[in-house]
């Protein structure tokens, strides 16, 4: 029997991040991870995704740049191009576990099951018990895995997960993607820019559910270009496997007619859902929500006080940065520190093309809660670094309450990503849009178009005609 002052259970950023700030924090911590430490994110989600995204774009950049006055014939090895995403995982995963042992964290392989409040066994592969460990504290960070749909097995030749299709190491002739979520247009990009034949159907009327129509109406535009046929309001129903692919049979939403897709796979993303079957939370006595989540409270902490569970398995938003934070939160609570996850700003970010980002509250959310809202937009044809980079497709949207309170930002067009970082340090930290306009941005950056978006909140834009 081994003895821990905290058992974190679940190696992905979630937990590793929790293992290691508690360890920070002096407690001693004991992880166990049952297949690959860095989880969904680093093994088959955030990292194998971005990139495949940056391969495929330095591919289509390189096809598509007549007008700087390049032109060349690209050839796509499509073998050595996972083989060079492969070896970053590998090599970000070996960094994950160098940083737990560093910080003195107990690494554990196997399979973490409660038998009791305060007690774990843990299995190997062959299911054999290799130890129990006695904890006092526990995080539960056991992350989330796809939804599979009925029809759609995902032992089913041709048909494919995020993970199996991000682990292909040939690329399909065509592809049939159900969902234009996150992983839908994210991959659909990416297939799409190596020369595959991409058809998405998606249930709703809509791509990209919850952003901003208009943030994604760039995104609809570029995978129009890029020849992605999106069909609207088809509910994926069933999908037959053949010897040369599947054919997957869609419902219309209105009425009911049916629909056939014809293709070398599928690529099922119609979401996430929480993996809570692996650890006996019985056995703990914890019970999940009527989504399968387990509930915490404002400190990731569970109906059992010396239970915390971070990450995926405790809910929306499921993205690494937030349950890396509740990790953070969790261990500052777990070493008796002052922490919360209330009123934290959580970006939002789609890797498509043009990227889409988003933080804290929309202009609509914020007129719906009442507030006296006023909202400044940058475009980034105005841009003189976006029109340098031959990409001024997009615009960046401010949004401020009383006094020019930052509530919240939008941003699609290039590095949207890394653009709304500086509006969710505005927004975590109660900054007015004259904070931002205040501040010098170096030119010619993209960063000034947030700067350009601020002044035009105040009406004193110099770039743009003010709004
Ligand atoms: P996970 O990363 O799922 O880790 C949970 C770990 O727990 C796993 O390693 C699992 O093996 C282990 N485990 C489970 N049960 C047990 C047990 N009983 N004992 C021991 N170990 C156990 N998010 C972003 O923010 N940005 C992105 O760009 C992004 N891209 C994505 C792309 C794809 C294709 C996918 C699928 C997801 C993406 N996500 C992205 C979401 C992100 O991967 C998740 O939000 C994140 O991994 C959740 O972290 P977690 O620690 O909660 O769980
Ligand atoms: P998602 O929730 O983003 O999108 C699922 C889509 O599938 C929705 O548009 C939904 O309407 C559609 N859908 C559902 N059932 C359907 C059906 N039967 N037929 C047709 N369409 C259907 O889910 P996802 O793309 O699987 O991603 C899962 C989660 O992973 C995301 O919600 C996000 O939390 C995370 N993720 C994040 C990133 C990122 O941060 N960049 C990238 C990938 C994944």
């Amino acid at each position: 029997m081994t003895e821990t002052e905290v058992l974190v259970v679940g190696g992905g950023p979630g937990g590793y991040v929790a293992a290691i700030r508690a360890a920070q924090y002096d407690l001693d911590v004991t992880l166990v991870e049952m297949d690959a430490y860095g989880g969904t994110c680093l093994n088959r989600g955030c990292i194998p995704s971005k990139a495949l995204i940056s391969a495929a774009n330095v591919a289509h950049e390189a096809r598509t740049s007549e007008a700087m006055g390049i032109s060349a014939e690209v050839d796509v090895d499509f073998e050595s191009m996972v083989d060079w995403k492969d070896g970053i995982v590998r090599n970000m995963g070996r960094s994950v576990e160098k940083l737990c042992k560093a910080n003195r964290v107990s690494l554990v392989e196997g399979r973490a099951e409660f038998v009791d409040e305060h007690t774990a066994a843990v299995y190997g592969a062959d299911g054999e018990e290799l130890d129990r460990i006695a904890f006092e504290h526990a995080v539960l960070a056991t992350g989330s895995r796809p939804i599979e749909l009925p029809g759609f097995g995902f032992d089913q030749p041709g048909v494919l997960d995020a993970e199996q299709a991000l682990a292909r190491s040939e690329l399909p002739d065509s592809l049939v993607v159900v969902g234009a979520g996150y992983i839908g247009m994210e991959l659909s990009t990416v297939f799409a820019k190596l020369g595959v034949d991409v058809t998405v159907v998606e249930a709703l009327d809509e791509m990209m559910p919850g952003f901003t129509a208009d943030l994604v109406a760039p995104v609809r535009s570029a995978a129009d270009d890029l020849g992605i046929e999106v069909d609207y309001g088809q509910l994926a129903a069933d999908c037959e496997s053949a010897d040369e692919g599947v054919v997957v049979t869609t419902e219309d939403v209105d009425d009911e007619t049916t629909s056939e897709y014809a293709a070398d796979a599928v690529l099922v993303a119609v979401g996430r859902q929480p993996v809570t079957d692996t650890m006996g939370l019985d056995a703990l006595g914890l019970a999940t929500d009527e989504d399968g989540f387990v509930p915490t409270d404002e400190q990731c902490r569970t109906e059992l006080d010396h239970v915390f569970a971070v990450g995926d398995v405790a809910g929306e938003p499921m993205l690494a940065h937030a349950g890396s934070t509740e990790g953070e939160v969790a261990a500052a609570v777990l070493a008796g520190r002052d922490a919360s996850m209330a009123d934290r700003a959580i970006p939002a970010v789609a890797f498509t093309s043009p990227e889409i980002a988003s933080v804290g509250m929309s202009e609509e959310e914020a007129d719906n809660a009442g507030l006296d809202v006023t909202a400044g937009e940058f475009p980034m044809r105005a841009s003189g670094r976006a029109l340098t980079t031959g990409h001024a497709d997009g615009f960046v949207r401010l949004v401020a309450g009383d006094e020019g309170t930052v509530l919240g930002g939008e941003v699609v067009g290039p590095e949207a990503s890394e653009l709304i970082a500086e509006i969710t340090l505005a927004v975590e930290h109660g900054l007015t849009v004259e904070d931002l306009a205040e501040t010098v941005h170096a030119h010619p950056t993209l960063a000034e178009s947030v700067h350009e978006a601020a002044a035009n909140g105040l009406g004193l834009a110099i770039h743009t005609l003010n709004r």
